[in-house]
């Protein structure tokens, strides 16, 4: 089973909103930060993680991230003066190839315990 919130193989963390699971969906999480962030999440929207919510938030906060690397690359330079939406495009393909590669481990059962 995949992290509601990174695509990582979840690991024994979950979430039922108020214990109820004949209402509501029983979320699992990879680590304790992806639980505090997802119940948070999901106890402000009746139980479900909205998850392009904070896809959008975990985007923007990537920004940082990946400046840092750019610039300790000594690659930051034709990033520079680019557009925020090609910063996120760049960052989005990682998540997306990241994500689609994960789910495909965890699909084929490849992911050792
Ligand atoms: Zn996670």
């Amino acid at each position: 089973m995949p992290c509601a919130l990174c695509g990582r193989e979840s690991r024994g963390f979950g979430y039922c909103h108020a214990l109820r699971w004949e209402r509501h969906p029983h979320h699992r999480f990879c680590s304790m930060a992806c639980l505090a962030a997802g119940s948070a999440n999901a106890r402000r929207n009746h139980g479900m993680i909205d998850k392009t919510d904070m896809e959008t938030r975990a985007i923007f906060e990537a920004r940082r991230a990946l400046a840092a690397a750019l610039t300790e690359l000594g690659l930051m330079e034709p990033f520079f003066h680019r557009p925020a939406e090609d910063i996120d495009r760049v960052i989005e393909a990682c998540v997306d190839g990241f994500r689609a590669s994960m789910q495909r481990q965890s699909d084929a059962g490849d992911i050792p315990f």
